[in-house]
């Protein structure tokens, strides 16, 4: 039972084997926020989510850090021309990505580092870099020299010479005064009445990539286990905050670096600049289930493919997640069958098994979820017979939770049917079906399930008395 996951740098499958014993610790590049962010980025962010779950399923500690970059060009442009601070611009932003987690159930990080606050940390990182001497200034500004850096290109495979700036899609319009196409700014010099800081390097404020090389190492230490982000990432992003933190420390950055493919809408990359892009508020604003919308980010697809958002995908999804939902309602509502079964059935220990080997076999919940499903179909039958026996019931119930654990879906699903109240005419069948049970009046008990089935509520009776749930 060994996590092992794709590394981008080694393009191999590595074992998860923590630094620190027990202890894992993942940095997961957060948003821009100078705007609500779309679905897109929420399928990283929900492999990441995926990801944690499994690693604390697996590891007793696991701290995760995700950065919020609060300090970019289109922050910037943006609060220039409202006239608003930093702060001010992007506290709506912070909020809305928040709200988003929260109707995607998504686990809180344990820390949340704003840029604007590791300002000092970066300014540190870069004067080691200046003493190392791969940097250059020019005009006020400090660049990286990548032809100092011979590792450089190494993750993301890009042959030096081929490189372009900004090919990873952000394009430094300010950047000309570079030496080499390459070189990237880590502190670009601004006026005095631009928004910036006054530190020992001069005015200016920092290069994004920067800020995650600062943020990531003052949180978990110079070297950690797993750093993640979406595929765009890779280059070059990732790519700068292995050369600065390296050439800074002399240390290993990252032990494992995991990068999740894109979700694509239309045949298209989603994405803020090609306007095809949807929020998680929107969608659920226009009939869009929450827990669909996590089962086709989390599950529709294994996290290194694509995943394409269409009515016919959410679609698929619903789907799955009411299978899911409806046999964990019926396995928790159903009567155990009279027999004396003391072993469990031999069917959910295979489910168990093959839902964690796809889970450590680089997190490959799609299949994993393939093998619940199978069970699901194949148990349904008894279920219908009422054949279930106490010990596999109870097996089925923890099996469920543990899957669930990981794939997060049945509070939302509970969130979804609203509050767990009854109408005037189903509480008055249900009391009535429990007098004629207490009567034993069996033909009566019977005439009120099918009177409540049509009033949708499906009623199974308990050693513990009537139990139920709607249809
Ligand atoms: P940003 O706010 O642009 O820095 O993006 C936040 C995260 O979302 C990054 O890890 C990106 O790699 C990721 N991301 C952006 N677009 C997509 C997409 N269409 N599919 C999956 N991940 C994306
Ligand atoms: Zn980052």
């Amino acid at each position: 039972m060994t996590l092992r996951l794709h590394d981008t740098l080694t393009r191999a499958r590595r074992a998860v084997e923590p630094l620190e014993d027990g202890h894992v610790r993942i940095y997961t590049c957060g948003p821009t926020v100078y705007a609500r962010q779309h679905i897109g980025n929420f399928r990283t962010f929900l492999f990441e989510d995926v990801l944690r779950r499994w690693l604390e399923r697996r590891f007793p500690r696991v701290t995760h850090v995700m950065n919020l970059t609060d300090v970019e060009d289109k922050i910037i442009r943006n609060a220039t021309a409202s006239g608003h601070d930093l702060e001010s611009e992007t506290r709506p932003w912070i909020e809305a990505f928040f709200e988003d987690l929260d109707t995607l159930n998504i686990r809180r990080a344990h820390h949340y580092p704003r840029a604007t606050e590791y300002i000092e940390q970066m300014v540190a990182i870069i004067e080691r870099l200046e003493s190392a001497g791969v940097t250059y200034r020019s005009d006020g500004s400090i660049y990286y020299r990548i032809a100092a850096f011979p590792a450089y290109g190494e993750l993301s495979g890009a042959r030096a010479d081929g490189l372009v700036a900004g090919a990873g899609g952000r394009v430094d319009a300010d950047e000309y005064d570079k030496e080499d196409v390459r070189d990237f700014a880590l502190w670009k010099a601004v006026g005095p009445d631009e928004i910036g800081w006054d530190t020992r390097l001069g005015r200016g404020r920092p290069g994004w990539h920067i800020e995650c090389s600062a943020m990531s190492m003052a949180l978990l230490g110079e070297s950690f286990d797993i750093h993640c982000g979406g595929v765009d990432n890779i280059f070059p992003h990732h790519e700068n905050e292995i050369a600065q933190s390296e050439a800074a420390t002399g240390k290993p950055f990252v032990r494992i670096w995991a990068h999740s493919a894109h979700l694509r809408i239309g045949g298209e990359k989603m994405a803020k600049s090609l306007g095809n892009f949807a929020t998680v508020r929107d969608l659920v604003a226009a009939g869009a289930r929450p827990s669909a919308l996590r089962y086709l980010l989390a599950a529709g697809a294994h996290y290194r493919k694509t995943v394409n958002y269409s009515d016919e995908s959410l679609h698929a999804a619903t789907e799955s997640v009411d299978r899911f939902a409806e046999f964990s309602d019926r396995v928790r509502a159903g009567a155990p069958s009279p027999g004396d079964e003391t072993a469990t059935d031999p069917r959910v220990a295979v489910a168990r098994a093959s839902f964690e080997a796809a889970m450590d076999d680089d997190l490959n919940l799609p299949e994993a979820m393939g093998g619940v499903f199978t069970l699901i179909r194949s148990l349904n039958r008894e279920l219908d017979g009422g054949d279930l026996g106490r010990a596999t019931r109870a097996d089925l119930v923890a099996l469920i939770d543990e899957v669930d654990d990981v794939l997060g879906v049945l509070t939302l699903v509970e969130r979804e049917r609203g509050p767990v109240s009854l109408s005037q005419a189903q509480q008055e069948a249900l009391d009535a079906r429990e007098a004629a049970r207490a009567a034993r009046d069996w033909a009566e008990s019977d005439r009120l399930r099918d009177a409540l089935a049509s009033l949708g509520v499906a009623v199974e009776d308990t050693p513990a008395g009537q139990r139920w749930h709607r249809l």
